[in-house]
């Protein structure tokens, strides 16, 4: 796996730049008369570069709290700031202004353009980022994803653990400094899951912070932190129980 160096890591990754702080925070859903809690008073608080994982099963608000820190969603009440502006204060282009320049996302069905090839995929991120030179960084990002010999292929030309490392360059491609992935490993086999688990663990040790969801608690074994949610609460944070396990001792 090539590792990640140079002018990927974008000179706006300060320590402020990556900050998530969430306060008291609760996001209720009005459905059919009823309300359903699916995240309730959370607090949580990012400030290092770290690989961070949510564990929870399926319906404990991991997506509903991922869309929260990456201003894609407004909570119901409490308070998150991103890269220390308050988000809940601001205004929908503010909102969009800070997301645009701290996060980027990587989703479980990779959710690439089909009509772009892998180079213009990852071009795009580079593109709405308005970074200079973006065909320059994303022929740069996708070599140091391993995919420089992939660059005028399709996605229907690529296997699933290729399309995930494409999606994984195209957020790269932004310079942000958080990425935030909702299960991006759910639809590969073991050996690529553990690929890209390796891909993103190192964008943690180049700087970023790093958030990946997921309800497989394996995973949660390679993270630096481990925060488990249950019916909306987070009913733990900290290191992995056990201490943080290598790659390749992980099985599912
Ligand atoms: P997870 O990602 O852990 O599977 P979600 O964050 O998607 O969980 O959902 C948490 C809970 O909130 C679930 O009960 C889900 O049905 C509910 N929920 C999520 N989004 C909405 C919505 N837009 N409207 C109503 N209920 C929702
Ligand atoms: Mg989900």
């Amino acid at each position: 796996m090539p590792k990640q160096s140079g002018p990927v890591v974008d000179a706006r990754a300060g320590a402020e730049g990556r900050r998530i702080d969430l306060d008291d925070v609760c996001r209720h859903f009005s459905v059919g008369g009823g309300v359903v809690r699916a995240l309730d008073e959370v607090n949580l608080h990012v400030d290092e570069a770290a690989f961070l994982v949510v564990l929870g099963p399926s319906g404990s608000g991991k997506t509903t709290l991922l869309n929260l820190v990456g201003a894609l969603d407004a909570p119901t009440s409490g308070t998150i700031r991103l890269a220390g502006t308050d988000l809940t204060a601001s205004t929908r282009a503010e909102r969009a202004r800070i997301r645009r320049r701290t996060v980027s996302f990587v989703f479980q069905s990779f959710n690439l353009f089909p009509g772009l090839t892998a180079l213009e995929n990852v071009q795009f991120g580079a593109d709405v980022a308005g970074r200079a030179r973006p065909e320059r960084v994303a022929a740069e990002v996708l070599e140091q994803v391993g995919l420089g010999g992939r660059a005028r292929h399709f996605p229907h030309q690529l296997s699933g653990g290729e399309q995930q490392r494409v999606a994984i360059a195209r957020a790269l491609a932004t310079g942000n400094p958080i990425l935030l992935a909702d299960e991006p490993t759910g639809e590969l086999d073991f050996r690529t899951g553990v690929q890209i688990l390796e891909l993103l663990r190192a964008q943690a040790e180049a700087g970023r912070t790093v958030v990946v969801v997921t309800h497989n608690r394996e995973i949660s074994r390679v993270a630096d932190r481990v925060i488990e949610l249950s019916s909306g609460h987070i009913v733990a944070d900290g290191p992995p129980v056990g201490g943080r396990a290598a790659l390749a001792e992980l099985h599912w």
